[in-house]
């Protein structure tokens, strides 16, 4: 490929329709057929960026662009200090506001002091930022690399979009990469306008070939543009084929009073639609009649290790609202190392049951012991394709769909837009398109994304979408490990560590029958022959390894979630619920502290609990009792969500965490402020955390008598100072 001096690249494949033709000028006789390219680079921590970056891709050629594909991390194969065509980036967030691992290279090499303030100048770009607004610092990965790009002088071609995916990623996704392509459109026109003024004053020969100043070759050539005149409404109306409710039978339709998966009311129903792309296909897949019978578990190249359940207990009384279980795990012989505050990941497996539907449904079943082999499709037009490292060589078509890809997750738009190209029925076709296009959105949301809708319930809700494995292999997400926090202090159980979780259940809806979270519903069905009920587990209990499930486990570091390394300082603790987890970690260790170090001075602990009821689920009773009885623990503050007043009939008493942090405002905001201490938030993202960071601001506000805005620099700056961190988990 060579670079046109414009900005337009030339390409050598043939042309096609929806590629851009440019007619020379007078001054060349050569015609040059070329489509606009811009670079797309992403940083994705679970794979989100790295999609939608690759759906940006393929819906370029679509709208008569180029596009190339990189991941920010690859830095070999891209040069920002260079790059004068328009930039598009991806960026996801992780941990605290970071960005992606893929990134951290990156920022580190843009965030460098010596760079000029306009290192940048030539670059035009456009970024789109993930994050999670249950999250502090959302889209924290995407504004940092803005930021630092516009210091540098870099300049946006389109407004940078901020994409939710509390509230779902498409919401913002969509739109964006809607506007983005007019925004490419003016940027290449304004780009060729000014390489017009710039060829007109330069030294061109007449065959177009140019060598610049640094010796690469370079075609350059006044070309006659104007991208809105290109065949783009062709293209727009490819594109958006839109698809008439003509092949609906109107009976049905009157007889539909409410919208469902399966069905839409009217004005959907009648709507025409905008649907995305239809994603190209880009995997062969082949069934080898070799028995790969007997293969059950993952390798252990990611760094997992297989470990004992040594001891399973249940937490709470049968009667409360929630099961919580701990776990603990003999991790003595693979010498794990942890500290309070890390998590552990876990690997669970689809369950069979599902994966043995699913089989069946896509008349796989007596092949499930075959060995698969993935190709790339010869003719694909999917750009930079490899075959997905989730899907190993020669794994049995059971054992990928039980370890290897996520098929409880909600399909994407684009995997329902593939969907419905394998519906037989017009009707359910019909319905598929509507979840997926611009206009079903609120259905989508509302039948498939909030109702944790997964492949299997769409395929039992439309019975004639017969989809191939490779439709599969190319959407399903990798089956991701489950975090979860360490329960336990080595220094307490040396080559042991504990976990504790909540059993999630998932009620059942019209959409799919009641279920139990992937996890968790599998670690308890897992355990349930060792599992002991809430006081009955005999302190010797010792059970013969042979008895001992089994888990895979990886060690997941905090970078900042520990207690301070200086005994002194002072710590306010937040958990309800399985919240608490890590603080259990934190107190065992410092009751060895203390026991070892008795003329040290300890600063004080705080920890603020919460659960509904205190003879049910009043988790780690005991042992917070023991730590506040022996100091460990200097104020242990609890609330009862659904409990009856006591029998004095206390009104208003607290019924939340935040609720006591309130009336313990002198003292929390004594010890941040005046004490230098820290603040620990541990539990759900959706309500508490930000429930309890609302009040923290009220404290912080009324002890300091300073306004909403000041309290929330202080607050702002106890988090930059790593002094009030959050673990929080969706
Ligand atoms: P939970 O049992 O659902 O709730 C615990 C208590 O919090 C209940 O009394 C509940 O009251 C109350 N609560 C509800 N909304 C609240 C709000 N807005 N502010 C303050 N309190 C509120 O808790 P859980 O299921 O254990 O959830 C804890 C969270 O921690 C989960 O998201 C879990 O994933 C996460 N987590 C887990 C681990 C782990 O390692 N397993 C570690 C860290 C965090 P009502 O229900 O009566 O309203």
């Amino acid at each position: 490929m060579r670079a046109c001096q414009c900005g337009i690249q030339s390409v050598t494949r043939p042309k096609t329709r929806l590629e851009l033709s440019f007619t020379k000028s007078s001054f060349y006789s050569m015609p040059c057929e070329v489509a606009a390219r811009f670079l797309i680079l992403y940083g994705s921590q679970r794979g989100q960026a790295q999609s939608i970056a690759e759906e940006i891709c393929q819906q370029a050629a679509e709208h008569g662009f180029t596009a190339d594909i990189n991941c920010l991390s690859n830095q070999h194969k891209y040069n920002l200090d260079s790059e004068i065509q328009p930039v598009v980036f991806v960026v996801s967030t992780t941990g605290d506001g970071d960005p992606p691992d893929t990134a951290q290279k990156f920022v580190r090499k843009i965030k460098n002091k010596s760079l000029p303030h306009n290192h940048f100048s030539h670059l035009h770009y456009a970024l789109l930022a993930l994050g999670d607004t249950n999250y502090a610092n959302f889209c924290n990965g995407g504004k940092t690399i803005d930021s630092r790009l516009q210091q540098l002088g870099a300049k946006h071609f389109y407004a940078t979009g901020h994409a939710d995916d509390g509230t779902g990623l498409e919401v913002v996704v969509d739109p964006w990469i809607e506007g983005l392509w007019d925004a490419l459109k003016k940027t290449f026109s304004s780009m060729a306008t000014s390489d017009q003024q710039d060829t007109d004053l330069s030294d061109c020969t007449q065959d177009n070939f140019h060598k610049n100043a640094s010796g690469q070759e370079k075609y350059k050539s006044d070309l006659e543009v104007d991208l809105h005149l290109l065949k783009l409404s062709e293209t727009d109306s490819q594109k958006g084929k839109a698809i008439t409710s003509d092949s609906i039978d109107v009976e049905t339709l009157s007889t539909v009073l409410v919208a469902s998966l399966k069905q839409s009311v009217p004005p959907l129903s009648e709507s025409a639609l905008n649907v995305p792309a239809l994603p190209a296909s880009y995997l062969e897949v082949r069934l080898e009649k070799v028995s790969t019978e007997g293969e059950t578990v993952p390798s252990d190249k990611d760094g997992y290790h297989e470990v004992s359940i040594s001891k399973a207990v249940q937490l709470t009384q049968d009667d409360a609202v929630k099961t919580a279980i701990s776990l603990e795990l003999d991790i003595s012989e693979q010498n794990l190392a942890y500290q309070p505050g890390d998590a552990f990941d876990i690997l669970c497996p689809n369950r069979a049951s599902e994966v043995e539907e699913l089989l069946l449904r896509l008349d796989l079943q007596t092949q499930k012991n075959c060995a698969v082999q993935v190709n790339l499709l010869k003719n694909s037009s999917k750009k930079a394709a490899k075959i997905p490292l989730r899907i190993p060589q020669n794994g049995s078509l059971q054992f990928i769909l039980t370890w290897c890809l996520e098929i409880r997750r909600a399909p994407n738009k684009a995997f329902v837009r593939a969907l419905a190209d394998f519906t037989q029925n017009s009707s359910e076709k019909r319905r598929l398109l509507e979840l997926c296009s611009k206009e079903g959105s609120a259905d989508y949301n509302s039948f498939v994304r909030d109702a944790n809708v997964c492949l299997l319930d769409l395929l039992r809700a439309f019975p004639s979408c017969l989809p191939p494995l490779s439709l599969l292999f190319e959407h399903l997400p990798k089956l991701q490990p489950r975090a979860y926090s360490a329960a336990s202090s080595s220094l307490q159980h040396p080559g042991k560590v504990h976990f504790v979780f909540n059993v999630v259940e998932l009620p059942a809806r019209p959409e799919h029958p009641a279920r139990t979270g992937l996890c968790t519903g599998w670690l308890a069905g897992h355990v349930s022959s060792i599992l002991w009920p809430l006081g009955t587990v005999p302190a010797s209990e010792r059970l013969g390894t042979s008895a001992q499930p089994k888990v895979h486990v990886r060690p997941r570091p905090s970078s900042t979630f520990h207690l301070p390394a200086d005994l002194s300082v002072p710590v306010v603790m937040v958990g309800p619920g399985t919240g608490v987890a890590p603080f259990i970690g934190f107190l065992q260790q410092r009751e060895k502290e203390r026991e070892a170090n008795q003329e040290a001075t300890f600063g004080e602990t705080w920890l603020f609990f919460g659960c509904r009821h205190k003879d049910k689920d009043f988790l780690f009773r005991e042992e917070l009792e023991r730590f506040a009885h022996n100091g460990t623990l200097s104020h242990l503050i609890v609330c009862f969500s659904r409990d009856e007043p006591d029998a004095a009939g206390t009104i208003n008493r607290p019924t939340y965490v935040q609720h006591n942090l309130s009336l313990h405002a002198k003292n929390v905001a004594s010890i941040l402020i005046k004490d230098k201490g820290s603040l620990y938030v541990c539990g759900d993202a959706k309500n508490m955390t930000k429930d309890v960071n609302d009040t923290l601001l009220e404290i912080i506000g009324n002890e300091l008598q300073i306004d909403k805005l000041d309290a929330m620099k202080t607050v702002a700056g106890l988090r930059e100072e790593k002094r009030y961190l959050q673990d929080i988990w969706s």
